[in-house]
């Protein structure tokens, strides 16, 4: 085991900081605190629950610079979308205060019995193991819903945004939720490992690559504990010739350079219908000219380097290898440390690495097909399932497909994006369960039938 975790701008190169992974007793007693404090939250009133969540907003929202600088300089988000990232879960905050009430209320089914319903109770300690993506908003969308709805929480985060982590807890601390709450815990994998066979942890959630997602679910299910993971994905995006590309081409072309093309929900697959493919080539290009691409810190850039050197090496040798076996370049594919040049590939196809996994990083994948069938046979020829979407003005037609839509979520005529108002999660490998909405809070609950007669 190592016994410590170095954190690293991924722009500068330089160290930030080194922290030490607490021991084996300290994770123990944090265990112990999370369980104390559960006895007594989940008898919490809710209304003081969702006081707190306002609580938490109002920190945010004023805290959201030094917030935001954090996650820039751990993993190199431009720092307009590190703010907005941070007002995000604001709002998500103040979204549970309103409705968590209205979610969690005893739902009333009639029966034979006098009075019978469903109860939505707490299960105890939940455990989260986070990406560094969203290092902000992956978290407190797991934690806000989970910790309403009267759990505890312990968070394992990507080692690579480790003061993130601290800072989080530090908010929930600040914000005046009960010591134990919400806990971070500097572990490795290996520990995590005994974490999960702690009875005291009830449920494990995942966001994070398929790899990561296997080992934890396969450690949560030898132990009957229950899992969500929301894993990778790689987003079909349809331009059928009718789309609307005065209007819209600017939210194509976000939805793929977002984050510097580090989403999940990311277009990852442009699927082109031909009578449009110059067209949007053209556009395409002369977009990817004009981005403002540098020091993340900077308020002007719009993409910078990616969140580590490793993950730049690995986008490079899918790109090369996709080549290698027939795809073209247009544009990119240079790196320098953790920096990815934004790159167009063209003429991919399924068995490339462009097509068939997922691209975390500026790599614009564009399969050109005759028409609209080919279009979206081509969009479900995919092991996940996250996401797709369409740009066209037909919306009979695109109505029409919902029902062949495999993936957990299907926008038409925007990106797919998440909304604390709506759920959010996958199908085949890119996960099960949903976050947000009344679906989310209600992951981690027991729905305990009550029949009184
Ligand atoms: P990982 O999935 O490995 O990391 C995500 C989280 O899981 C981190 O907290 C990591 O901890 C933890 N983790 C990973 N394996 C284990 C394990 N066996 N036991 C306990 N915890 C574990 O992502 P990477 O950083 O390696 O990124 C690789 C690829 O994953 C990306 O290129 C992308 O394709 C995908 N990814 C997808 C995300 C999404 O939102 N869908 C988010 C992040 C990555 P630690 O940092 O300590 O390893």
């Amino acid at each position: 085991m190592k016994k410590t975790i170095k954190t690293q701008n991924p722009y500068s190169g330089k160290t930030l900081e080194t922290y030490k992974y607490i021991s084996d007793k300290e994770l123990d007693e944090k265990l112990a605190l999370a369980q104390t404090t559960f006895e007594e939250w989940r008898h919490t009133e809710l209304e003081e629950r969702s006081a707190l969540l306002l609580d938490v907003a109002e920190l945010l929202e004023t805290k959201k610079r030094t917030y935001a600088d954090l996650m820039t300089a751990e993993m190199g988000k431009p720092i307009t979308q590190s703010i907005a990232e941070i007002e995000k879960c604001a709002l998500l905050a103040r979204f549970y205060a309103k409705n968590a009430e209205n979610f969690l209320a005893d739902a009333i089914i009639e029966t034979d019995a006098h009075e019978s319903f469903i109860s939505y109770d707490p299960l105890g300690i939940i455990l989260a193991v986070m990406p560094w993506n969203y290092p902000f908003w992956q978290v407190f969308r797991f934690a806000l819903p989970t910790l309403t709805a009267g759990n505890t929480a312990v968070l394992k985060h990507a080692s690579n945004v480790t003061g993130c982590a601290l800072v989080i807890q530090d908010i929930f601390e600040e914000a005046g939720y009960p010591k134990g709450c919400f806990q971070t815990l500097l572990v490795d994998h290996d520990q995590i490992e005994t974490v999960i066979k702690d009875e005291r942890i009830k449920a494990v959630s995942l966001t994070g690559s398929e790899k990561a997602g296997k080992s934890i679910a396969e450690q949560a299910s030898a132990q009957l504990k229950k899992s969500l993971l929301e894993l990778g994905g790689n987003n079909a995006c349809l331009i059928l010739g009718d789309a609307d590309l005065d209007k819209y081409m600017d939210t194509i072309f976000k939805a793929r350079m977002q984050n510097t093309g580090q989403s999940c929900i990311a277009a990852k697959r442009y699927i082109v219908v031909e009578e449009i493919y110059d067209e949007f080539m053209e556009r395409l290009k002369s977009k990817l000219k004009k981005l403002k691409i540098g020091d993340p810190t900077n308020p002007e850039t719009e993409l910078s380097v990616l969140a580590r050197p490793d993950l730049a090496e690995d986008l490079k040798k899918q790109v090369d290898k996709s080549i290698e076996i027939g795809a073209e370049l247009i544009s990119g594919n240079t790196m320098d440390g953790a920096y990815f040049e934004p790159t167009i590939l063209t003429n991919v196809k399924p068995g490339m690495p462009a097509f068939d996994e997922e691209t975390f990083g500026p790599v614009a994948s564009i399969i050109k097909v005759k028409d609209e069938d080919e279009a979206y046979k081509m969009a479900s020829t995919s092991k996940f399932g996250l996401g797709s979407m369409v740009f066209t003005k037909d919306f009979e037609s695109a109505r029409y497909r919902i029902s062949d839509i495999e993936d957990g979520a299907f926008f038409i005529n925007d990106m797919v994006k998440s909304d604390p108002r709506l759920p959010f999660g996958g199908t085949k490998i890119s996960g099960y369960g949903r976050e947000l909405s009344k679906e989310g809070i209600l992951e981690f609950v027991n729905n305990k039938t009550v029949y009184i007669n």
